[in-house]
């Protein structure tokens, strides 16, 4: 068992597409990819309809579905896509995405037929607004970077790091949805309740350790009822696609809050996607072995499968990157702070959605899961400033001289991801980011 079965024509990476700029080596929107996000055109008062990138470009899917040009199910597919939400399309499961993948791929590909008139439903990327992919009824936050629970619980808890459930169970908490908003939309420093371990009570006012988290974010499909678990083998058919995911953490208001029941209004004040979801299908060949090293725990009957050793794991490069408000005012380019990949997931996303649904849970259409922040075996790897600053203890300096502890008021995160090899075309996932704006 291997990706290589769930590779198909669209995926060949000699396709070149009539869209010139899908055809630029460092793209992220090769024709390979075709990720799907709702969009409309800036400063004006049109619908928002579903999109499908291609270079710098889009195909705005509601022109498409009014020319009636694919057939069968993939026409059904596109004419879902001219909704303000994606979660119809996604709800209807992997036969109408792959269909609509490969009609796509086929109409932008070079020499199509259909070029004369695909060319007058694209819109240039530069001018258009964003919004949330889809509704996203149910936010759950998972915690799936082994180096990010350890290196996080030395600090929180420097006696007992990894708690005993770490290894056995993929650990989530239930976020909430409607603070999640797309890339672009700035938002205020929060304000909260605080105890430093000096004060000898608590008080309220802005957020002193404002953080990012660096994550994937998983879009829910297809959902299941309500009592029927979603077995391993199943679970992908129930992944409509990944994306970028700004997990925005207050961390001094998380300290005083989160015992006994986890993090509550410290993560519920924002956090951003990004507005393009690349699909489960275009990162076929990205797919990785997932191993789980022989000292530790091996994943109970319900968490493990063959087909999830094989190709569990999916190999995408993330990237935090950080501009501060000098930075912009000089012009100078955001610079790295961390970079990671998500193969180094303690868990995979079939076991997240296994697990979720042991108990009977059912996931709705346009449902997300964040991954939890990923941070990879090594130092320079993490996922949070309150790694890499040591929970403030060890500042930053940046190329420029400005040292960070945590986020300042200006400060904007640019989060990107990408999957690169030999033998595959690149794709990207895009960017998400956002300003940090002074609290009231
Ligand atoms: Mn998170």
């Amino acid at each position: 068992m291997s990706n290589e079965n769930l590779l198909n024509e669209t995926h060949n990476p000699a396709l070149t597409s009539w869209v010139n700029s899908a055809n630029q080596t460092n793209t992220d929107f090769p024709i390979q990819n075709l990720p799907f996000g709702i969009f409309k055109i800036a400063n004006t008062e049109q619908s928002f309809r579903g999109g499908v990138a291609i270079g710098d470009q889009i195909v705005d899917l509601a022109a498409l579905s009014s020319l009636s040009l694919f057939e069968g199910i993939a026409q059904d597919a596109v004419k879902a896509c001219a909704a303000n939400e994606l979660n119809t399309f996604m709800a209807m499961g992997k036969e109408a995405w792959s269909a609509l993948r490969l009609a796509l791929s086929n109409a932008l590909k070079e020499g199509s037929p259909l070029q004369e008139k695909l060319n007058d439903c694209l819109v240039a990327q530069a001018g258009v607004e964003y919004a949330l992919p889809c509704n996203i009824g149910d936010y759950t936050d998972f915690y799936t970077s082994i180096h990010h629970a350890t290196s996080v619980g030395l600090k929180f808890r420097p006696d007992n790091p990894l708690l005993p459930n770490y290894k056995w169970v993929p650990i989530g908490y239930h976020g909430r949805s409607s603070s999640i908003d797309v890339s672009g939309r700035d938002f205020k420093r929060p304000s909260g309740q605080t105890k430093p371990p000096t004060a000898t009570e608590p008080s309220v006012g802005p957020c002193k350790r404002l953080d990012y988290e660096l994550e994937v974010g998983i879009f829910i499909g297809k959902g299941n009822d309500l009592g029927d678990a979603i077995s391993i083998d199943n679970a992908e058919d129930h992944v409509f696609g990944l994306c970028m995911f700004n997990d925005w953490s207050a961390r001094d208001i998380q300290g005083w809050e989160y015992q006994p029941l986890g993090p509550f209004l410290s993560k519920n004040f924002a956090s951003t996607v990004s507005p393009w979801i690349v699909t489960t299908e275009a990162l076929a060949p990205y797919r990785e072995a997932w191993t789980r090293v022989e000292s530790d725990p091996q994943p109970l009957p319900y968490l493990e499968s063959e087909k999830n050793r094989a190709m569990g794991s999916f190999d995408i490069q993330l990237q935090a990157l950080l501009e501060t408000e000098t930075m912009r005012e000089k012009n100078e380019e955001a610079v790295q702070m961390s970079q990671s990949n998500f193969k180094d997931s303690y868990w995979t996303v079939a076991q997240m959605v296994a697990h979720h649904t042991v108990n009977g849970c059912n996931l709705r259409a346009g449902d997300m899961f964040g991954s939890g922040t990923q941070s990879g075996p090594n130092p320079d790897e993490a996922g949070s400033m309150l790694e890499l600053s040591n929970a403030g203890a060890d500042p930053i300096t940046l190329p420029n001289g400005e040292q960070r502890t945590f986020l300042e008021d200006g400060d904007k995160v640019i989060m990107k991801g990408w999957c690169q090899k030999d033998g595959a075309a690149r794709i990207g996932f895009g960017a998400v980011s956002a300003v940090i704006l002074p609290a009231e």
